[in-house]
Order: C-alpha cells, then sequence, then structure tokens
C-alpha cells in the first residue's frame, strides 16, 4: 500500500532551489511525497529565524508555482524531541505510512537506518549556493539572496518581512556576547 510514499525531511530555513530539485526528483520515483518541515517548534534564532507555519506558506507557494498537483504531496510539521533514539518512532506517529526517506543528513540517515527503514540519498545540486546558511549570510550581507530561492518565497519572506527579523536577531545575539 505504501510502496510509492516517500518522506522527506527538511528545516527549509528557508526553503531554496536545492530543496525544489529534490522534492521534483523524488516525485520522480513516488506517487506521493511526504515533505516534513523539521525542527517545527524553533523559530526565531540565527539558525532557525522562521515558524513553522511560515515554512508551510513557503512549501505551499513554491509547490503552486512549481505546478505540482497538491494531490501528490503532504506537508507535516515535526517538532524535535530531546531522545534521538525515540525520534523515528515521533516521526512515524505523525507522518502518513512510508516505504523510504529521502535525506542527505546523516543523523537522519544513521536513525532511519537503525530502525530498518531505507534512506536514500539525493544528489546535492549547487550545494555551495542552493543552502540555508548561504540564504542566511547573504540576506545579513546585503547581498543577492533573491536568486537562490523560488519567486513566491521571495515574496513570502517580504511579506513577514524576514530580511528585518534575520538581520534584528543577529544584533540581539551580538549584543549578547
Ligand atoms: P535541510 O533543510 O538542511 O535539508 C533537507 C534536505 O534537502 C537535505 O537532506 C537534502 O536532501 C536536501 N537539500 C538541501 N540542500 C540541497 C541542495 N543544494 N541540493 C539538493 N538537495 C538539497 O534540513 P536537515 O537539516 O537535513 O533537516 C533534518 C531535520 O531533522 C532537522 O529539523 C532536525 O532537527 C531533524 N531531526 C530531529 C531529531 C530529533 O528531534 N531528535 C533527530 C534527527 C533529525
Amino acid at each position: 500500500m505504501n510502496e510509492k510514499r516517500g518522506l522527506l525531511i527538511g528545516r527549509i530555513q528557508p526553503l531554496h532551489y536545492g530543496h525544489m530539485s529534490v522534492i521534483e526528483e523524488t516525485l520522480k520515483e513516488v506517487d506521493e511525497l511526504i515533505i516534513g518541515v523539521g525542527s517545527a517548534d524553533q523559530s526565531h534564532t540565527n539558525s532557525n529565524p522562521f515558524t513553522s507555519g511560515e515554512r508551510v506558506l513557503m512549501l505551499s507557494k513554491a509547490l503552486r508555482e512549481y505546478k505540482i498537483d497538491p494531490s501528490r504531496y503532504y506537508i507535516i510539521p515535526l517538532e524535535d524531541i530531546a531522545c534521538n533514539s525515540l525520534w523515528v518512532g515521533h516521526v512515524k506517529m505523525l507522518t502518513p505510512p512510508f516505504r523510504k526517506v529521502y535525506s542527505g543528513n546523516s543523523l537522519v540517515k544513521q536513525l532511519f537506518n537503525e530502525n530498518h527503514i531505507e534512506v536514500v540519498q539525493p544528489p546535492l545540486f549547487n550545494r555551495k549556493e542552493y543552502s540555508g546558511t548561504e540564504v542566511r549570510r547573504r540576506i545579513l550581507n546585503n547581498e543577492n539572496w533573491e536568486e537562490l530561492l523560488p519567486k513566491s518565497v521571495v515574496k513570502v519572506i517580504n511579506e513577514i518581512e524576514g530580511v528585518k527579523r534575520i538581520k534584528n536577531l543577529n544584533k540581539k545575539e551580538v549584543s549578547e556576547l
């Protein structure tokens, strides 16, 4: 039944072209894709500036921009938990049944493999530029971050005043030193 349903987990801080390429490629292999928004409980920090709801909005808008059939994906926020050894059960409780996981994150791979669930590592696409860290760095340095993200995601970040938030968070962390 769940042969052709896969799970992709990402923090998506924010959604960039690398995520979109892995989503498009994975959708060639599976009938349905569950997109888990990782660290859903985290926001307003330098490495996790956006809330789970904002990241769900980025995903919904970008998937619509790419004209991906909404019947082919589920977007599920996944809060982190303190016990890594229990995390796979926590994820399974919150998601529809799936057979394979798609992730390049070594801890994610290890935890699913230890639970006898196959993990496929999708090829990275221009990782130097298509990374959340690089997008956030460019925002802080007033460089061109918009070219790394789908237009609809740029629009969401502008709508929620994401640039201002990232800059303010950075100021706070520096003044706390
Ligand atoms: P991420 O957003 O950095 O990346 C998600 C996936 O997108 C990657 O695995 C990779 O396959 C793909 N990707 C990213 N850049 C790409 C590029 N340039 N080209 C092609 N593909 C690209 O998210 P992440 O850090 O992998 O997310 C893992 C989540 O799992 C985190 O939220 C983490 O907290 C969570 N987690 C939680 C626990 C726990 O709660 N105990 C344990 C393990 C993991």
